[in-house]
């Protein structure tokens, strides 16, 4: 579609494999793809989806035994300090249904829908991070969700009981050469006479790989007419060949199991392959529009907590005759901790909605709300570790050793950066939003730029193009005669109002950059970046007006509570933001950094060649030794 005549082959390949495995067509409008076409639906977002009474209370009922439970045996700092989740903690979680949460009741899970999913991972954060990692990587990605999305009835049956006891599963994509580039996968699957799979190669990073029962594994494979695709297999952990051979340490979520997994002629049933042939990737993206719903949950549940500490940290802590908070710097501080908080929290409890409708397009939903609340919580994390001051700094178990109330303000921040980095970079994220963004053009002019377009094929175009964009154009210039919405007695209109024409005025920017720079727009990572951060800001503006009239409207949230004046602080200084990401996209220092960076590089010589003597296994466990009576299993 877009030239990529100037573009190395790696590049192009790359794109490639990232635009076929895109879902064409969408399942229904989008709130935030239609934002960058100019039209702010507000029936999409409004009223705020609640959580239906029946459904609340099944999650609550989860979340206090979740919580009795909890209270004396999770530890996260005692599990962070030994970076080690203890057998009772893996009993515990596994007796209490946590790894068949979203599993159906037929297959012996707990059968709750994606909003309960999410509020319960989000309770599990605020105990321990590495034990909601570990839930999360084994629900979100693992085996089950696209076993639910795209297994056949016989593997659900298989698979899916067994995982609902306690077997516990990771996802298995990247490798040391293939991290946000998928296409530079080597690990291979092999058909066999027998139609079996032999799968070699080497997986990094694979969160709960090194105890896991099961795996999903991404594999290049070779069809029977010579094409080439990447293919996702359930994989047993009992395998033969199927090695542990480094468990990786990390700065946060020190706990979790990950490691270094080698596949040495492991050898796979037909029947372990989910979707088919060469739709590993396509069942990878469709499986992250849900999957992506964890991270941004985590990050608001958590925030929460950080917030109640840090107001009770500013109330409390005088100095120079005032609390901290009652300082301007420190007033600041906490009023932005709460603000984005709430719009954290709106995000992921509406992209938790929308997957709860089923059938409603996610993927620009789900992806901002990862990307939007991975970076905001780190901002909320730092925010408040610099109130707390020489505090945030100490260890939890430190400040209580001087018998001072502790808050573990350093391993929130440890184990929250990492969010900016799994289920998508925040560079990859602003790829991948640009270009669904870019979709709705793309199919009215798209053709202008495709590979071998004949001057019919162009005109055709044209006519089709002059036909919808003079309409569109003068539509997004003027928008409404009178301000859009009107029919509401409340001051949030008129951010509303402002929200809409800023809308419009997304979408106008976003056609002339189309203009002038044609397909080599798609090269200016940085202008994108901007795009989808107004997009991102504009969207969770608009769905935080929308849940504070919908709560005060049924009653969960009242006129005068400290709500509202959150919300209001949340918009005035977002706008500020909204508006300097307008006047970058003109006015940055893009080019500079292209050629600064291109001279630090020139300075340097390359890693040396990264070979090295083969690592040996090393002796494993399986998650089923602690949560599974093998009798029983
Ligand atoms: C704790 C942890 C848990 C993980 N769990 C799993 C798991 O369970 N399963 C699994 O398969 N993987 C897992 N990963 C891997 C994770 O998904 C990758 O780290 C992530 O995809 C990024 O890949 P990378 O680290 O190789 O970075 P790279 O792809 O090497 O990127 C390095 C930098 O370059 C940027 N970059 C890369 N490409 C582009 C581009 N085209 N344009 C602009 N910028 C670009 C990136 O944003 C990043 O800043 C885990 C990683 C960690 C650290």
């Amino acid at each position: 579609m877009i030239d990529n005549k100037n573009r190395n082959q790696e590049e192009a390949k790359s794109i490639q494999v990232a635009e076929e495995s895109r879902e064409l067509d969408w399942k229904s409008k989008s709130f935030m793809a239609s934002m960058f076409m100019g039209d702010l639906d507000m029936g999409l977002a409004f009223p705020f989806p609640i959580q239906s009474e029946d459904d609340r209370k099944e999650g609550d009922a989860i979340i206090e035994k979740f919580d009795a439970w909890a209270k004396d045996n999770l530890d996260g700092d005692a599990i962070d300090k030994a970076q080690e989740i203890p057998p009772h903690v893996w009993k515990g979680i596994a007796d209490l249904g946590l790894f068949g949460i979203k599993i159906p009741k037929e297959y012996g899970g707990l059968g709750l829908s994606q909003t309960n999913y999410v509020r319960i991972l989000g309770a599990v954060a605020r105990y321990c991070g590495s034990t909601a990692a570990t839930l999360s990587a084994h629900q979100s990605i693992g085996v089950p969700q696209p076993l639910k999305l795209f297994g056949t009835e016989e593997q659900k049956k298989k698979w899916l009981p067994r995982i609902a006891k306690g077997e516990l599963s990771a996802f298995a994509l990247t490798e040391p050469g293939a991290g946000s580039d998928p296409a530079s996968m080597v690990t291979e699957a092999v058909k066999q006479e027998d139609g079996s799979w032999v799968i070699n190669g080497e997986k990094l990073w694979c969160t709960n790989g090194t105890l896991a029962d099961l795996y999903v594994v991404m594999a290049r494979t070779t069809s029977a007419d010579g094409r080439k695709g990447i293919t996702a297999f359930v994989v047993e952990g009992r395998s033969e060949g199927l090695e542990v051979v480094h468990r990786c340490r990390f700065l946060g979520i020190r706990a979790i199991e990950n490691g270094l997994i080698r596949f040495r002629n492991v050898r796979v049933p037909a029947e372990n392959v989910i979707l088919g042939e060469g739709k590993g990737l396509k069942l990878a993206l469709t499986t992250l529009n849900d999957g992506r719903l964890g991270i941004p949950a985590v990050a608001a549940f958590v925030s929460k907590d950080v917030l109640d500490f840090s107001a009770s940290w500013a109330k409390c802590r005088v100095q120079w005759g005032k609390s901290v908070g009652d300082h301007e710097a420190g007033a600041q501080k906490l009023a932005d901790i709460a603000g984005l908080t709430y719009a954290m929290e709106t995000l992921a409890l509406y992209g938790a909605a929308l997957s709860d409708k089923h059938n409603v397009d996610i993927r620009m939903e789900a992806a901002t709300a990862k990307m939007w609340n991975s970076e905001r919580s780190w901002e909320v994390a730092d925010t408040a570790f610099q109130l707390r001051g020489g505090r945030g700094f100490e260890t939890d178990r430190s400040v209580d050793g001087r018998c001072e109330v502790g808050f573990p303000m350093e391993r929130v921040l440890r184990d929250t950066r990492i969010n900016r980095i799994v289920e998508g970079t925040t560079d990859i994220m602003h790829l991948f939003i640009a270009r669904e963004a870019l979709d709705g053009h793309l199919r009215n002019a798209g053709g202008l730029f495709k590979k071998g377009a004949t001057l019919l094929d162009k005109l055709k175009v044209i006519g089709k193009c002059a036909l919808i964009y003079p309409k569109w154009y003068i539509g997004n210039i003027f928008g409404s005669i009178f301000d859009k919405f009107i029919d509401f007695d409340d001051p949030f209109i008129s951010h509303l109002n402002w929200i809409e024409s800023k809308t419009r005025k997304l979408a106008l920017t976003l056609f002339h950059q189309m203009l002038l720079k044609g397909p080599k727009l798609e090269m200016r990572q940085l202008i994108l970046a901007r795009i989808v951060d107004i997009g991102a800001e504009l969207a969770v503006m608009a769905l935080t007006v929308s849940r504070i009239q919908t709560e005060e409207r049924v009653g969960s949230c009242f006129k005068g509570s400290p709500n509202r004046a959150i919300v209001e602080h949340f918009l005035l200084s977002r706008r500020k933001v909204v508006d300097r990401l307008f006047e970058d996209i003109w006015s940055n220092t893009d080019e500079s950094a292209s050629n600064v960076a291109k001279a630090v590089m020139g300075r340097v010589t390359e890693f040396p060649s990264p070979e090295r003597a083969e690592l040996p296994a090393i002796d494993r466990k399986f998650c089923s030794d602690y949560t599974v009576r093998h009798d029983s299993a």
